[in-house]
């Protein structure tokens, strides 16, 4: 048995929230128990012995008003040294936290509903929304209630607190517009059958260092089987889900060994207690693998704007012109995507000129460019796994080669990691590069030096594949020029509206 399944054995981990209070007050964590942080929110930045806290906050159902979005920049800017990130789970990500100040950030989080239950830890993490929910015109149903209802069951449920690893789940409301279903362990796609608005199912997504993409249960059930349907399946994967090898364990591994029929049989016959209906697959995004950035038209005449942040990277300034924004021009609610960007909806046709305007004084562009369809981790700065930097990287990177390839007229994808790990998807995008190191000899000393490996034309959406591994690796500080060249051959050769891909 792997430590962790001991330290889940020992304490059940919701029940670190209530050590909490006592870590807070000593000023120290029990080092026997620092694991079990995860399922609070909580885990050590790099490097651990200086004591500073990260913390990882759902956002369920993917929105949020602008007094929230205030309350989230305060704690960055009094507790996180001004450091706030946008994640590719719609959560947001603190750095810098101590103990001592874990349960007023707590307090504060709550008082906006907010949590930070199961955002890590091996449990059911941060439900992926579709943040044009209720929005788009092409939308087949607000999947908003049903996520809401999935984050009420199963987060922070005791029943679902020991999974074999994390558990991750996506509700998609436009399925020829968004496309990340292909990389969770349970993806719920909305279309249509028959005039008949229900759910598509995929299971067993889920990248990291050997990436499998998620299969078709072969099923079509309604809106208000979805719940008991992502409860049953989450059960079957904490009974039947393998617990030796942490590396083996995320449902993928269990999927690939039963065959998607084979569980489906499991988790009718023994958790669902009948058959779901069969259906056919859900019509799929071209381009699955970014936002739907820019302008456009809502269903009620009004119109959602997806802007781009820079790798997610805000600050309590930027989150709070961004609350301001909501308010002055959309209904006072922002979103946050699954691709590190956010979203003001709601805004009236003639002011979108105004409100472009602002976001561009921000930086915060709504424009489908390389800015808003990149993506990168934490990476050494703050994470202990990491191998290379990332985020200061990519944005010198995007800050240069942006305005070189600001004529691309199709989705261009760019995910970065600082390890195998791909919490950022290497293996899913146009250009994924994955932090490594190298050592090589410089007289009798050795060096280590920053390299990305590469894996071109990766994608979700209709092309679903993962990227081809190429040999070698690009030293870090050529990898400006290293994506600067793929993308300019790309433009060079491509028919219009070609895409990477293709
Ligand atoms: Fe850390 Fe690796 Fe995940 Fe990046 S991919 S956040 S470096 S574990």
């Amino acid at each position: 048995m792997s430590d962790i399944e001991a330290l889940k054995k020992e304490l059940p981990p919701f029940e670190i929230f209530d050590l909490i209070p006592q870590y807070a007050a000593a000023g120290q964590i029990d080092p026997e128990k620092i694991d079990l942080l995860k399922w609070a929110g909580v885990y050590p930045q790099r490097p651990q012995e200086d004591g500073f806290l990260m913390m990882r906050v759902k956002v369920p159902t993917a929105e949020l008003s602008a007094q929230t979005m205030r309350v989230v920049a305060g704690i960055a800017e009094d507790y996180g040294r001004g450091l706030l990130d946008v994640t590719d789970r719609q959560a947001f990500q603190f750095h810098w936290l101590r103990i001592e100040n874990i349960p007023a950030i707590l307090t504060r989080l709550e008082t906006v509903g907010l949590h930070t239950r199961g955002a890590c830890g091996d449990t059911v993490r941060a439900v992926i929304a579709s943040p044009l929910a209720g929005l788009d015109a092409r939308e087949r149903i607000d999947v908003r209630p049903i996520a809401a209802a999935m984050e009420g069951t199963l987060s922070g449920n005791k029943d679902f607190e020991d999974l074999p690893r994390k558990f991750k789940i996506s509700l998609t409301a436009t399925p020829e517009l968004e496309g990340i279903h292909h990389i969770n362990d349970i993806g719920f796609l909305a279309h249509e059958v028959n005039g008949e608005v229900g759910f598509d199912v995929w299971v067993g997504g889920g990248l990291g260092a050997v990436a499998h993409l998620a299969k078709r249960l072969g099923v079509f059930i309604k809106p208000e089987q979805v719940v008991e349907v992502g409860r049953a399946i989450a059960g079957a994967y904490r009974d039947h889900g393998y617990r030796v090898n942490r590396k083996k364990s995320r449902l993928k591994y269990l999927i690939k060994d039963l065959g998607p029929e084979k569980f489906r049989e499991l988790v009718e016959n023994d958790y669902l207690g009948y058959k779901m209906q069969d259906g056919p697959a859900a019509p799929v995004a071209r381009f699955g693998g970014s936002d739907v950035l820019g302008i456009n038209p809502q269903k009620d005449g009004l119109n959602y704007v997806v802007l781009s942040t820079t790798v997610g990277r805000i600050n309590p300034d930027k989150a709070r012109a961004l609350a301001g924004l909501s308010e002055k021009y959309g209904k006072g609610v922002l979103r946050t995507t699954a691709f590190q960007n956010m979203m003001i909806p709601h805004v009236r046709t003639e002011d979108l000129g105004a409100l472009v305007a602002e976001l561009e004084t921000l930086d915060l562009a709504p424009k489908a460019t390389l800015r808003g369809t990149t993506i990168a981790c934490t990476g050494t700065q703050f994470c202990r796994l990491a191998l290379t930097e990332t985020k200061a990287r990519v944005a010198g990177m995007i800050d240069l080669l942006e305005p070189l390839h600001s004529d691309l007229d199709v989705p261009l994808t760019i995910n970065l990691t600082g390890c195998s790990n791909a919490c950022t998807r290497y293996q899913v995008a146009d250009l994924g590069f994955m932090g490594a190191q190298r050592t090589h000899k410089d007289g009798d000393q050795d060096v280590i030096e920053e390299v990305y490996n590469v894996h071109l034309a990766g994608s979700l959406g209709q092309a679903e594949r993962l990227g081809a591994k190429l040999k070698g690796s690009v030293p870090a500080e050529r990898l400006t020029e290293y994506t600067d060249k793929v993308i300019s051959e790309f433009k060079a050769n491509k028919q219009p509206g070609e895409s990477f891909v293709e």
